[in-house]
This record gives structure tokens, C-alpha cells and sequence, in this order.
């Protein structure tokens, strides 16, 4: 009943909502790693695309102007992660605000000695649990382009979106049942001890060391790499890409030609 209703609301809002051929043109050709994808896959993110714009509210603040090529850079990204999923991993929050540059978060923490602590340091973006996405609008510029800057933080942010779908952002996304669970977590665990040995020991990583900083941004991270860079992904932690490649559904490195 439920998904019968909102595939009739989603065909409604495709009918009435659509977007104009030239911004996503522009769109398309400002983010390169869309380059790979067929006509076919194009078509279904252009319509998730318009359903994610329809569903959520894309706002800048502090003084950032959001202009539609950026409302479209950004549904794009996050809609790249759903493609051969569901949108509904992006239930539970409205808004995803811009900032005109990198931000310090308002929030503290507490560690388990009971230490309330200040989150110090600008971030580029943050995914609030049940709250918005928070991006930096000149990160987002910077990482459209893979190849330049190493980093994708629309893919990062939505990634951690989706791992907290089945609660905290711990590297886990929601798995169909125990047993892919588990061998997830098998991977993962491998891959991320592995990872941060290579951290510790102070060699220069292709992936960002970043990843080794714990479980969920090991999940965020990969996430990026694997959408922009799935090469890097296969050759480096083969297991995990085959992960990724079950969960999310995609093979991106069939898309593009081995490095
Ligand atoms: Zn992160």
C-alpha cells in the first residue's frame, strides 16, 4: 500500500516537476565521472533527480546564494549512491543547507571517560543523525573534478546519510539480512585494519588517511572512491569493492577503462 502510494506521488511529481534540458546538461558536464554512465542510467538519475529536489530543500545560509546548477551538482551526487536503490534510504531528514565556506560545528561530544569535548577545526560538510546535510559550497565545487582534488563530499556526506539509516555511522548501511551482515563486517573489518596499519606505519596512502579515522569514515570515504575512482578501489581492497559493488548495485569500474 505504502510503496503503491509513493511510486503514484513519484509519477506525479515526474509529470508535473521536470528540469530544464540545459541546466542538466551543465550539470552533467561539471561532475567528469558521470561520463562512464549510459543513456539509460542517465535517464533514471535525471528522474531521481527531480524526485530528490521535489523532497528535499536545498538552502543556503551565512550568506550563500544556492543557485539551481549547484542544487542540480548536488541532487546529482547523492542521487549517484541510489541509483540501483531507493530513495527512501533518504527519508528522515528535509533540508540540505550550503555554507559559503568550511564551518565549526556548534556541537560537543562526550568521550567514554565522560569528557565533554568541542568538535575544534573547521569542517567541509557534515550528516547530521536525523538532521540535514551540511556542505561547504566551495568543497563541493573542488570536488567535482576527482582527478584535481582526491575528495568527493557530496558522495561523502550522503554515504554516511546511508550508513546511519539503521542507526549509527559505524560503517554498517542497512543489509538485507544477518548473513550479509556479517560478511560485510568480515570485509570491512579486514580492510580497515589493514588500512590504518598502513596509516600508522606513515605510508603515503592513495586512498585518504582520513579513512583510517574510524569505521564510518572508512565506509564514507571508500564510498567516494569507489563512485570516482573505482579503480583505485578494486586494486587496493578488492573484497571491499565487491562489497560495494552487491550493496550499492553498481560496477562502477566496468564503466571506465582500467588505469
Ligand atoms: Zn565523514
Amino acid at each position: 500500500m505504502f510503496d503503491a502510494l509513493r511510486r503514484y506521488r513519484d509519477r506525479r511529481v515526474l509529470r508535473r516537476a521536470a528540469l530544464p534540458d540545459e541546466l542538466w546538461r551543465d550539470a552533467c558536464a561539471a561532475l567528469p565521472f558521470l561520463g562512464g554512465y549510459d543513456a539509460q542510467e542517465l535517464a533514471r538519475l535525471r528522474d531521481l533527480v527531480v524526485l530528490f529536489l521535489d523532497a528535499k530543500s536545498i538552502v543556503g545560509a551565512r550568506g550563500h546564494d544556492v543557485t539551481p546548477l549547484q542544487r542540480t551538482i548536488i541532487a546529482i551526487q547523492a542521487c549517484v549512491l541510489v541509483l540501483n536503490l531507493d530513495l527512501v534510504l533518504f527519508d528522515g531528514f528535509e533540508n540540505v543547507i550550503i555554507y559559503p565556506g568550511e564551518f565549526v560545528p556548534g556541537w560537543e561530544y562526550e568521550d567514554e571517560a565522560g569528557v565533554v569535548h568541542r568538535h575544534d577545526g573547521p569542517l567541509a560538510g557534515e550528516a547530521m543523525h536525523g538532521g540535514p546535510v551540511i556542505l561547504s559550497w566551495p568543497d563541493v565545487a573542488a570536488s567535482a573534478d576527482w582527478d584535481a582534488s582526491q575528495m568527493n563530499l557530496v558522495i561523502h556526506e550522503f554515504a554516511h546519510k546511508i550508513d546511519m539509516r539503521d542507526g549509527d555511522a559505524n560503517g554498517c548501511p542497512p543489509l538485507p539480512d544477518a548473513e550479509a551482515r556479517r560478511e560485510w563486517q568480515r570485509v570491512m573489518r579486514e580492510a580497515y585494519a589493514d588500512f590504518s596499519a598502513r596509516v600508522d606505519a606513515g605510508e603515503e596512502t592513495a586512498i585518504d588517511p582520513y579513512a583510517a579515522e574510524n569505521p564510518g569514515e572508512f565506509f564514507a570515504v571508500l564510498s567516494e572512491v569507489f563512485f570516482a575512482d573505482p579503480w583505485l578501489l578494486r586494486d587496493e581492497y578488492p573484497a571491499v569493492y565487491g562489497e560495494f559493488a552487491r550493496f550499492y548495485r553498481q560496477d562502477p569500474a566496468r564503466r571506465t577503462e582500467s588505469r
